[in-house]
């Protein structure tokens, strides 16, 4: 029997830590979300973060400039944050508005109060080994991996995704803990025979339900981080042939939410895996949560 990974146990885990030190500060600690114009799914994410925030007793901040922002006054928003000393951190939500320059923006967050990790400091940090805000959501693979005790030193290690905010930092935080390590992408010639050779298998390129089981080794741990809301009827009927109840779902709500990793395949195939939802998604605010916690102690010196 495959074992499911529970994202909301790790979390509640990480969450029940971080109580304690939160109480130790000699104030709470502060997070500025900078969430800009109207994306539906931006608005979502930041509310969870907010109130993520009020649970934990972090004072956390809102600003929504309009759809209409330059690149100048993301900057000077940025810059009046960077400032302020009650604001241990800084999250810029993405995607931004076209018009602006994410980098330029992103770059200008201090790298002290960049808890998302993307600041090419902290990039760099990551890539030596040094001390410095992680990405959430790969650092909360990490934290699934820890508490479920699965075993990454030495063993073969695959990640589907070359992105900036998920690919790459997971293989360098993989990479660390010293797995064998391959990033596979959009341009890798065999992708099946590539994932076969994984002992741990990270599926993270936005792809509904495209690693399939003959994807698995027999045993192996499959890390699902893709999010995908799949509307499209043929497509869920596709991937929920052999799970009816499961298609009358999506025929209830007219939607469903699917991982990278084929949701009725993997189950059989894999040794352990994550579920989406409620896999690697609940992580990734617990690890913001955890890394303005420790941005907070840093500037406050405990
Ligand atoms: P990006 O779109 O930035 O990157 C996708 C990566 O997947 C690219 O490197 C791309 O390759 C690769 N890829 C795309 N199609 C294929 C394919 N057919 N075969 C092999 N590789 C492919 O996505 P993100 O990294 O930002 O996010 C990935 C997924 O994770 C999404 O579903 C997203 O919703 C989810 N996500 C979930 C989070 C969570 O909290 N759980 C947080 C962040 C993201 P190439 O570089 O060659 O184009």
């Amino acid at each position: 029997v495959p074992r499911i990974l529970d994202g909301k146990w790790v979390r509640d885990q990480i969450l029940a830590e971080l109580r304690p030190r939160v109480a130790k500060l000699p104030r709470p600690p502060g997070l500025a979300v900078v969430l800009a114009g109207h994306n539906p799914a931006s608005e979502i994410y930041v509310r969870n973060k907010v109130k993520a925030c009020q649970e934990l007793g972090i004072r956390s901040e809102k600003l929504t400039p309009p759809e209409t922002v330059t690149t100048a006054e993301m900057l000077e928003i940025v810059d009046s944050l960077n400032r302020r000393p009650e604001i241990d951190g800084i999250l810029v939500q993405m995607p931004l508005p076209s018009q602006t320059d994410a980098r330029r923006v992103l770059d200008a967050v201090d790298p002290d109060k960049d808890v998302d990790g993307f600041h090419p400091l902290n990039a760099g940090r990551l890539a030596g080994g040094q001390p410095g805000p992680r990405p959430c959501t790969p650092s909360g693979v990490m934290q699934m991996l820890r508490r479920y005790e699965i075993p990454v030193a030495g063993r073969r290690a695959v990640i589907v995704g070359r992105s900036d905010i998920v690919g790459k930092p997971m293989a360098m935080l993989l990479l660390h803990a010293h797995a064998t390590v391959t990033i596979c992408h959009s341009r890798t010639s065999n992708l099946e025979e590539e994932c076969r050779r994984a002992d741990i298998l990270v599926a993270a390129m936005g792809r509904p339900a495209l690693v399939r089981g003959s994807f698995v080794q027999p045993g192996a741990t499959v890390i699902d981080v893709g999010i995908n809301r799949v509307t499209d009827p043929a497509q869920a009927a596709r991937i929920f042939a052999s799970a009816p109840e499961r298609l009358r779902e999506f025929e209830s709500k007219g939607s469903v939410l699917v991982g990278d990793a084929h949701p009725v395949e993997i189950p059989s195939a894999a040794g352990a895996y994550t579920p989406v939802p409620g896999g690697v998604g609940p992580l990734t605010i617990a690890m913001l949560m955890s890394n303005t916690v420790d941005a907070a102690a840093r500037r406050l010196g405990v």
